[in-house]
């Protein structure tokens, strides 16, 4: 993959810039524009060695959002010219852009001379824009791009030890093939969250109303001795948040969250660790289950370790502590140099479990 410090010969080139700019849009505004500024180092890279920029981006899931919102808030923060800079459609709008039709591949392709992905989010989809473009263009990889790579890899390419991973959020399913990847690849998987429960109600205990995904093959990973199962949970009963032991769960209960004791459980092992990657939130955090998840996120902040945060709930949760500062304002997370924040949702979970994603082999 290379990057784009090393295309040569830019000037008076057009390049095409596959950004994720599918920011929240509400009345008619931009709500966040975290993406869109994290894009803006790799564009003014390119303008300054005096390149022409196509930007690319799809809004909402179906194509039919208007980019309007989008291109007025662009040119307001990054006060680029509209000579320099200018905004290819909503390319979901185009169908061959979702089905990899080949002439809509190609038509693409001639907009520009060579192709920039500056879109890591966006990369687990095999898209025209992300993995068609790169069979007809030089391409190369942005700023941002080669950040989430490098930082992401730490977790999945001889990781330091020991090395802990903390586990939350729901839908057990989608979480399986990473509990399986690190159960290998970590010396302790720690699990909370609403897989938790899947956890308990596998070993026969009381769960009673809370969320359970059901899946197969949980069995077998409660035998593995890297597991670290929290030992109590905070629930809601009737409208009362109340803390109990695992197997004190009530029929008529909601565990929303896991308890105190199971993350003074945790903090020898953030403690000892030297890589701690966390995904998913510890509780149900929209609705009060948000302690266990603060507090593990503060001890983590302050360990030594190489810490890696990624999953967009938790992340989330991150932005509303005041022990660090997000900095949205000034276009990034204000962190500690041995932490790093993945912007990829779904693309960093794939990263997580492949090592790699459709968009990056791509610009091989
Ligand atoms: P991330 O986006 O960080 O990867 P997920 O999308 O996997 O996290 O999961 C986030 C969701 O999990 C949130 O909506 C949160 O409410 C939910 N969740 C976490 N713990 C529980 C729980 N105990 N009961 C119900 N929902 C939970
Ligand atoms: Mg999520």
């Amino acid at each position: 993959m290379r990057s784009v410090k090393t295309i040569k010969n830019i000037k008076g080139k057009t390049a095409l810039v596959r950004v994720d700019f599918n920011v929240p849009i509400n009345d008619g505004k931009v709500e966040d524009d975290f993406r869109i500024r994290k894009a803006l180092p790799t564009i003014n890279f390119l303008i300054k060695k005096g390149a022409q920029i196509i930007l690319i981006t799809h809004l909402g899931k179906d194509g039919t959002a208007s980019l309007e919102p989008v291109i007025n808030h662009f040119f307001k923060i990054s006060k680029l010219s509209k000579s320099k800079v200018e905004f290819f459609e909503n390319v979901r709008k185009f169908p061959g852009e979702m089905d990899n039709n080949v002439h809509f591949e190609r038509n693409l392709s001639r907009l520009g001379d060579f192709y920039v992905n500056e879109a890591f989010s966006v990369s687990h989809r095999a898209h025209t824009s992300i993995i068609g473009i790169p069979k007809h263009l030089p391409s190369y990889a942005g700023f941002q791009m080669e950040e989430e790579i490098k930082n992401l890899s730490k977790a999945i390419k001889n990781p330091k030890h020991p090395f802990l991973f903390i586990l939350g959020g729901a839908k057990f399913s989608t979480k399986m093939p990473l509990i399986k990847k690190y159960l290998k690849l970590a010396d302790y998987v720690f699990i909370g969250g609403a897989l938790l429960d899947d956890f308990l109600k596998a070993e026969g205990y009381e769960v009673g109303k809370s969320l359970v995904d059901d899946s197969k093959g949980i069995e077998e990973i409660l035998k593995n001795p890297k597991l670290i199962l929290p030992i109590d949970v905070v629930v809601k009963s009737g409208n009362k948040l109340i803390n109990r032991k695992v197997d004190e769960v009530g029929k008529d209960e909601i565990i929303l969250d896991i308890g105190k004791e199971s993350v003074n459980m945790l903090e020898p092992y953030i403690k000892k660790s030297k890589l701690i990657l966390l995904n998913g939130p510890m509780g149900k955090y929209e609705e009060g289950g948000d302690k266990a998840t603060k507090e593990i996120l503060k001890r983590v902040i302050k360990s030594k370790a190489q810490v890696i945060i990624g999953g967009g709930d938790l992340v989330e949760v991150l932005s509303t502590l005041k022990a660090i500062s997000l900095a949205r304002p000034v276009g990034g997370y204000k962190l500690k140099p041995n932490m790093f924040v993945s912007t990829g949702g779904g693309a960093t979970l794939e990263f997580l479990v492949n090592g790699t994603l459709p968009g990056i082999k791509a610009l091989k």
